[in-house]
């Protein structure tokens, strides 16, 4: 079966979206991942369709009612992969779970909006929670297409050798070195000398250095736990 993402939303219309598109869009038509959306709303349980009503102990906004919400989940019970609430409070998404989820067999992605969902349906599920960011969103629909995005070109086939993800930035844990394409000379800027150098041993070198200072200066956390696995490993060498 091909890997699954079943999206629950009260936005339907949004998927596929940009997945549609290029890559993910292609790799959808051949069938490498299927992408099934179902509507929160076709779960309300009144005449007005009503997902949503005001919080308990007062405030601004609306609130997901667990009810209508469990139903929905309920409707994909059967579906595989792990159930993720897009929310910002939840585990930072990063390459190391994008990943893990295309190892998997597909995902289920509960799509929130105003003030986010009933807490106790959360917990009645087992729900686990994914945050695209230290930032909020208006609705879980971007996070969730960001986190499908990620994952579907990781998915076998969906990439040709030519846009191998081996190199690129998070994979080895570095960020990525820059990259250069003609012309050589642009508005009296030109490309560094070792990338048109021919030497293969230089440029890898090159862009090791490269990869290794952009990383250093930009991302101190990276830095530090890329430099822990490089002395970890020298270890278990020894
Ligand atoms: N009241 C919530 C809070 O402060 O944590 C924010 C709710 S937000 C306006 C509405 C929905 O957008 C959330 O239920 C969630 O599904 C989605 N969302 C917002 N920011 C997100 C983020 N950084 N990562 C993933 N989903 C997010």
């Amino acid at each position: 079966a091909p890997w699954t993402a079943s999206v629950l939303t009260i936005f339907p219309e949004a998927f596929p979206g940009i997945l549609g598109l290029s890559l993910a869009g292609r790799a959808l038509e051949r069938g490498i991942w299927r992408l099934e959306v179902s509507d929160i709303r076709d779960f309300a349980l009144d005449r007005h369709r009503s997902v949503d009503d005001s919080p308990f102990g007062g405030g601004a906004g609306m609130v997901m009612r667990p009810d209508v919400v469990d139903a929905a989940l309920a409707g994909v019970a059967e579906r595989p992969g792990p159930l993720v609430y897009l929310s910002p409070r939840g585990r930072l998404l990063d390459q190391e779970l994008v990943r893990e989820l295309a190892a998997g067999p597909g995902v289920r992605l509960l799509c929130g909006r105003y003030e986010g969902v009933d807490e106790r349906v959360l917990e009645a599920r087992g729900v686990a929670e994914v945050s695209v960011g230290d930032y909020v969103l208006s609705g879980g629909e971007v996070a969730a297409q960001v986190l499908l995005d990620a994952v579907v070109r990781l998915l076998p086939g969906v990439m040709g050798n030519a846009e191998s993800p081996a190199e690129e930035s998070f994979e080895r844990g570095l960020l990525e070195y820059p990259q250069y394409t003609r012309p050589a000379l642009w508005q009296g800027r030109a490309v560094p000398e070792a990338l048109v150098s021919g030497h293969h041993a230089r440029v890898r070198q090159w862009r090791r250095e490269r990869a290794e200072e952009l990383t250093r200066q930009r991302r101190p956390d990276l830095w530090s736990r890329y430099q822990q696995a490089a002395g970890s490993g020298r270890e278990s060498k020894d």
